[in-house]
């Protein structure tokens, strides 16, 4: 089939490379590939420390799409040997004084009571692992398989992966490179009687005919008309301002490798930071979580950010700070994403709405995302998964019930 891809952040990237495993042609529709949610992103594969309180429904999906990732990692390394920025450093979760500690504590017992492994750290036991942490601090926990991928690498990577020719012995029915159209989808409508496809309208180039659609246009989801209209999505723009920094020259002692090793997030006067450092010596700190309209970076969130990691780490007052950047993240109310089809189009799949959390779910949510557009059998687990993240649960109807019934979306 020939597969229209609306968006290529990490999540329609994804599920282009799952498509073309599959043996189909999918061209990839976007004005300014990658510079969405996806650019800012700090990347954290972080189930285990992303829990927050009453957001159940959301632990299933976050740990099942962590299992996923090396998986991911070990294709994209058979086929390009661009980097990836997939590191398996682990994570500490500190707190700045007692009062900060006890919510950490009440954190590491929800994330025990759902079975996730984390460990208590006495102050000195963070010392004696992370010697760049303020000695000051009250305590944490570690969670060790919480991990790290460069977002922007990622998709270099899988941008080589889904141009490049694939070796027939590793990947026997993969289909041939993708394509990009650098313009903005305007609108889906379905060719006569549904069956024959979609045309989709994009700047002046369109309409482009395709066999079916997914849409991943992250919090841009709401600007696109034609079917899309019959499927209206409680979406916001959630903004978060983050910071990007590097060693300085000389700035490390010798045998030092970076002001800290782990990834390190933080609760300071009961506020989140965290700094997550890079192989190369970049470190990035953040997020801000705002919803004040402003998409442009925020002024107090980078004194807030900035003292708050300082706080955490002094080294990183020595630092260079060499960009700040603010993106929205596509908010959805439960921060559970939309998958699923598009009631009355046939062959049209929503997978937008990642939220907090679109780096560490997207391997799920393209698998699942590929699984609807292709009729695939779904297995009891992954139906439930599909079941959480149904488009419909706020109110809209949609194909979803079918979907279950028929193993995809019918034909
Ligand atoms: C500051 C910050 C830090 C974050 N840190 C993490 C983290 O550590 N871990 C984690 O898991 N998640 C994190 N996230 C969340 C994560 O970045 C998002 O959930 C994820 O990137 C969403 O991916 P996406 O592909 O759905 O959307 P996007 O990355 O926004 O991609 C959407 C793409 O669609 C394109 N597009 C838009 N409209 C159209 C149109 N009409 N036609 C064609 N194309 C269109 C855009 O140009 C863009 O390239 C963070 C987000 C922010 C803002």
């Amino acid at each position: 089939m020939h597969i229209g891809i609306v968006g290529s952040g990490v999540v329609g990237m994804q599920t282009a490379w799952h498509l073309r495993l599959r043996g189909h042609r999918v061209t990839i529709f976007d004005p300014d590939p990658g510079n969405g949610a996806t650019r800012a992103a700090a990347g954290m594969l972080a189930p285990i420390s992303e829990v927050q309180f009453g957001q159940q429904g959301l632990y299933p999906l976050m740990l099942a799409a962590r299992r996923e990732y090396p998986q991911l990692i070990a294709q994209l390394e058979r086929v390009t040997d661009r980097p990836h920025g997939y590191l398996e450093n682990g994570t500490l979760l500190v707190a700045a004084d007692r009062a900060d500690s006890a919510r950490a504590a009440d954190h590491a017992r929800v994330q025990t009571e759902y079975g996730m492994e984390t460990r208590s750290l006495s102050a000195s036991r963070l010392l004696d692992m992370e010697p760049g942490l303020n000695p000051r601090l009250a305590g944490g926990f570690e969670a060790p398989t919480d991990q790290q991928v460069d977002p922007r690498l990622l998709l270099e990577a899988l941008r080589a992966a889904l141009v490049h020719d694939l070796d027939p012995t590793g990947f026997a029915h993969a289909g041939p490179s993708a394509a990009w159209i650098m313009e903005s989808v305007s609108r889906i409508d379905p060719v006569g009687d549904r069956t024959a496809g979609y045309d989709v309208t994009a700047g002046d180039s369109g309409p482009h005919r395709v066999d079916r659609v997914l849409v991943a246009c992250g919090v841009n989801y709401g600007r696109i008309g034609g079917v899309l209209d019959r499927l209206p999505l409680d979406l916001r723009p959630v903004y978060g301002d983050i910071l990007r920094l590097k060693l300085r020259e000389g700035q490390l002692a010798p045998g030092e490798k970076h002001v800290v090793n782990a990834t390190i997030r933080a609760t300071v006067l009961g506020r989140q930071v965290y700094l997550v450092p890079r192989a190369d010596g970049g470190l990035v700190i953040g997020a801000s979580v705002r919803e004040d309209n402003l998409p442009g970076v925020n002024a107090g969130c980078v004194q807030e950010l900035l003292e708050d990691a300082v706080t955490v780490v002094p080294g990183v007052r020595d630092m260079e700070l060499v960009e700040a950047m603010a993106r929205a993240r596509p908010g959805t109310p439960d921060d559970i994403p939309y998958v699923g089809p598009v009631p009355g189009a046939p062959g049209v799949v929503v997978s937008t709405g990642y939220s907090r959390h679109g780096i560490l779910l997207a391997p799920l949510g393209a698998r699942l995302g590929a699984d609807l557009l292709t009729g695939a059998s779904l297995s009891n687990a992954d139906a439930r998964l599909l079941e959480t993240m149904d488009p419909g649960r706020f109110g809209a109807h949609t194909d979803m019930a079918q979907a279950r019934l028929t193993g995809g979306i019918p034909a």
